[in-house]
């Protein structure tokens, strides 16, 4: 395990090899589901002030990468609020814990995004509680492993465009009205947008939907002085995968196809975040940036 992020090793063994048992628990998945755990930066992610004053929505704040992204934007010095499904309440407090340890604000918003009026609640809370809103994050999502068409249910179908989807087209037009120049938005895509996997039919459209939102939105927005950007994981170790992302035989193997040869731990994610969050990245608009491992994307 790195020291922190600036830890100079082999990228190869950064992270100890996981072989995972098969297993698959209902969703959504909390942290406690995994074994081994999964790295989300607690002990390692520092931060040298780049989002000093900011506040930061993240979906998916309560665990894996939306987890990681919260922790290192709070301890570069955001306040920040997170948004998950009530179930996840033990992984939400955690990491608000954290972001307080930190010294900043933690708000914890919790419900369900395929609710058109959850967004503009979350919307509300956020600039009650945190002043403003500079920074959004659209993590959240669902994924389900599904061997055939034929085997993916209206309400699967459903629910995944509308959390992976409609969420983030209503909660970026609730935030817009109160975004400031100089505040971004991120979008959590995936690999899968790239290379659809074919027991991810549903979820790889939805991928493939947040790019072309992602840099169409981009376009629109840059006049503004908003800039719009999208992160692309790999195979990262998260609650997701063994809540039903992938068919359980899969579990052992994951993330081994990648030429690193292993997953991606969540913490690995958050400098990409802190990257497009922060105003290093100002001529950095409509991107996606990959943190694959080394699987290839356009
Ligand atoms: P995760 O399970 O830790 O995070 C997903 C989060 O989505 C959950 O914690 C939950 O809070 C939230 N969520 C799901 N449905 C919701 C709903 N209806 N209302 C409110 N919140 C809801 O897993 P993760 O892998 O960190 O996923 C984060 C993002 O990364 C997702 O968009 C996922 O598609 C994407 N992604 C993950 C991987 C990977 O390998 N883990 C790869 C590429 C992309
Ligand atoms: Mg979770």
């Amino acid at each position: 395990m790195p020291e922190n992020q600036y830890t100079f090793d082999n990228p190869v063994d950064r992270y100890p090899a996981i072989s995972p048992d098969e297993e698959q628990v209902p969703e959504p998945g909390l942290e406690s589901d995994l074994s081994p755990r999964a790295d989300l930066g607690e002990d390692s992610y520092v931060g040298t002030g780049r989002l000093t004053g900011r506040k930061a929505i993240v979906t998916g704040g309560d665990s894996g990468i939306g987890a990681a992204a919260a922790i290192a934007f709070a301890r570069e010095g955001a306040d920040v609020a997170i948004v998950y499904l009530p179930e996840e309440e033990e992984d939400a407090q955690r990491v608000a814990g954290l972001i307080r340890d930190a010294g900043r604000t933690a708000v914890t918003i919790p419900g369900d995004l395929k609710e058109r009026a959850f967004s503009d609640e979350i919307v509300k809370r956020t600039l009650d509680e945190l002043g403003g809103i500079d920074i959004l994050v659209n993590n959240a999502g669902k994924q389900i492993a599904a061997e055939s068409l034929t085997d993916i249910p209206d309400d699967q179908f459903d629910h995944t465009m509308k959390t992976n989807v409609y969420a983030m087209f209503w909660l970026t037009r609730a935030a817009l009205p109160h975004l400031p120049a100089g505040a971004t938005i991120i979008n959590t895509t995936s690999i899968q947008a790239y290379q659809p996997g074919e027991q991810l039919v549903d979820y790889a459209t939805t991928k493939a939907a947040i790019n072309a939102f992602t840099k169409a939105l981009a376009q629109q927005l840059a006049p503004k002085g908003i800039r719009v950007n999208a992160v692309a994981p790999g195979p990262i170790w998260t609650p997701l995968q063994v809540s039903k992302g992938q068919p359980a035989e899969a579990i052992p193997e994951f993330g081994q196809q990648t030429p690193l040869g292993r997953p991606g731990q969540p913490a690995e994610l958050a400098p990409a975040y802190v990257f497009l969050a922060s105003p290093e990245s100002s001529y950095v608009i409509g991107e996606t940036l990959s943190v694959t491992g080394g699987m290839p994307t356009p």
